[in-house]
């Protein structure tokens, strides 16, 4: 650790482990520098593997240029947005480099959302142009919104291309009705047309600090999405930030599981981003599903794998899972939210490989802590401040007050990450970003080591008989109980106390376990303020698209059921 860092300050600063500095100069040179510097570095290095076909650096920064020149022509530059409307391929890849070559921005969209959501998201982010695959999934949704939103021109990338010959083929003949076909209509084009060109596209000089690379679209605090800038400084600095967290890296020589999506920004800056900046092999797949993952790690020996506990709480009661083959596994990173410690301490038992937890949001780019790759791990912890992140725990009832160690407050942050507002939202920006600190909306605390503790978030706290009651805290209760694989706990609304706690439980397969068992098991681990007044199991629990518990739609279940509109009857 550099020695004029104040320490007091810094809590977090003597606690660094080696070989990493918290004052390490970190350059925001745009990622479209470095990626073309990997393109001649790891030239003939696989850049991605896709379902048992490669890419080097050289054909996949080929096709970026000649991508971005393709884009250009479309008319994209400053100030154009387009979008990327794609699942895990070598397309995501390739268009969001070429987007950011032309001089675009890239606005990433889910293709699982519906029609209408995805034209809300076009119109607010003003795309002009989106990038998507030729599948039924996508394609249609995107053609609908021509003519009734700003977008002009589709770019449909084929599927069959990035399989392997036979894949390609079987997908042909088995697959063909998942296959949309491109309209005739002047205003779609598929990427072999765009890309049929020389690749000479106009180099745009790049302010990395006031550049928006990428708008990611977000609930915030609020909930409504809004699209989050994101500079090329920031994202460019977060990739650089990862990467100077763990000092053992091998240049060339890492191979990342690609498995979270790409459109998502955890997975956007941890996987291919730092993939990118460190000569990495992204092995991407399509889609979580457990056979394909374990296959691919089989064929490829991943060495990083970054997740979210719910995936790898699904690896881990998955039969097929032998702690064997992830022996080629450094560590895992979980993010996103919270690891239950159960399953943390499981997955390591089993698999030998080090899960270690990170914390982020959207509007830092996201990562803003992590647990040390090869120092002390706290359990429970999100980790340490990345190197020129700093963290500080401010009073709930007086935002503008930081408190002492070990003190319950607000997380803000503050550091290069931070992004530059929200689009067309600045009253939003203004209640986020105060004095260039990110209110989080997240509760939590720093110990004597500077590691930050998340107990929360401000907006899940449930207000019982005017105590605060923190779901997490019954939710790891719950995990501790064999027969639990999932759980998500709310509040739901109470004539008598306001709001009770209610546990929506998801058990092993195999499994059974009744409601008055498991308050039994309760008994000695929550007070009774905590205990839930309500079990209700279920065999799915709903998640957002990186595959988080999501417990909005469960609020609002119960808010129906409340308000006596049709709601799914109790299971307990
Ligand atoms: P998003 O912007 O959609 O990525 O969501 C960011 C939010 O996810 C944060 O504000 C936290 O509430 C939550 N989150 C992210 N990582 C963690 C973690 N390791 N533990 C608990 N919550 C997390």
């Amino acid at each position: 650790m550099n020695g004029y860092v104040d320490r007091s300050a810094y809590p977090w600063a003597a606690s660094y482990p080696s070989g990493v500095d918290w004052s390490a100069p970190i350059s925001d040179q745009p990622l479209t520098e470095a990626f073309d510097a990997a393109v001649d570095t790891y030239n003939t290095n696989s850049c991605i593997e896709f379902l048992g076909k490669s890419f080097t650096y050289g054909q996949v920064g080929e096709l970026a240029d000649r991508a971005a020149k393709g884009l250009q022509d479309l008319g994209v530059g400053k100030g154009v947005q387009v979008g990327l409307l794609l699942p895990n391929s070598p397309y995501s890849v390739i268009c969001y480099f070429a987007i950011l070559k032309a001089g675009g921005t890239a606005v990433n969209f889910n293709p699982l959302y519906v029609a209408e959501e995805i034209e809300h998201q076009i119109t607010d982010s003003d795309t002009r142009v989106m990038i998507t695959m030729d599948l039924e999934l996508t394609l249609p949704k995107v053609t609908a919104a021509l003519g009734r939103t700003p977008l002009e021109k589709v770019v449909v990338c084929s599927m069959a291309d990035v399989l392997p010959f036979a894949k390609a083929r079987l997908f042909q003949l088995v697959g063909r009705r998942r296959i949309a076909r491109i309209p005739d209509d002047g205003l779609h084009l598929s990427f072999a047309e765009l890309t049929d060109n020389d690749g000479a596209f106009r180099p745009v000089a790049i302010s990395p600090r006031e550049d928006v690379a990428v708008l990611q679209y977000t609930g915030g605090t609020t909930g409504v999405p809004m699209g989050a800038m994101l500079t090329h400084a920031n994202i460019a600095v977060n990739a650089r930030q990862v990467t100077l967290w763990n000092p053992e890296t091998e240049y060339g020589g890492e191979r990342i599981l690609g498995v979270l999506p790409l459109f998502h920004v955890f997975a956007m800056t941890v996987a291919m981003n730092m993939g990118i900046l460190i000569g990495a092999e992204l092995v991407l797949l399509p889609r979580f599903e457990i056979g394909m993952v374990l296959k691919a790690i089989r064929r490829r020996r991943p060495t990083q794998f970054p997740g979210v506990p719910s995936l790898f709480n699904a690896l881990l009661h998955d039969p097929r899972l032998n702690g064997d083959i992830l022996d080629s596994l450094k560590f895992c990173i979980s993010g996103g939210a919270p690891l239950p410690a159960e399953v943390g301490r499981e997955f390591e038992v089993l698999t030998g490989c080090r899960l270690v937890e990170g914390y982020g949001l959207t509007e830092t780019s996201p990562v803003v802590t992590c647990n040390p790759t090869g120092g002390v791990v706290k359990e429970g912890s999100v980790g340490l401040a990345l190197p020129g992140t700093l963290v500080e725990i401010r009073a709930l009832e007086d935002p503008g007050r930081a408190v002492g160690t070990g003190e319950k407050g607000e997380v803000c942050i503050s550091g290069p990450q931070v992004m530059a507002g929200y689009w067309r939202r600045p009253d939003a920006t203004a209640n986020a970003v105060r004095g260039g600190w990110v209110h989080t909306g997240d509760v939590g605390y720093l110990d004597a080591d500077g590691y930050l503790f998340l107990i929360d978030r401000l907006k899940d706290l449930i207000l019982c008989s005017g105590y605060n009651v923190y779901p997490r805290i019954v939710e790891e209760a719950i995990y501790r109980h064999p027969a639990v694989a999932e759980v998500t706990v709310c509040g739901v609304p109470d004539a008598d106390k306001g709001e009770v706690p209610k546990a929506f439980v998801r058990l092993k397969e195999g499994e059974s376990l009744t409601a008055e068992e498991l308050l039994t098991f309760l008994a000695d681990k929550l007070s009774p303020i905590e205990m839930p007044r309500t079990v209700e199991f279920r065999e799915e629990l709903p998640k957002t698209m990186i595959g988080k518990l999501s417990k909005k739609e469960l609020v609002a279940e119960e808010r129906a059921r409340e308000h006596g509109e049709d709601a799914p009857e109790a299971g307990a």
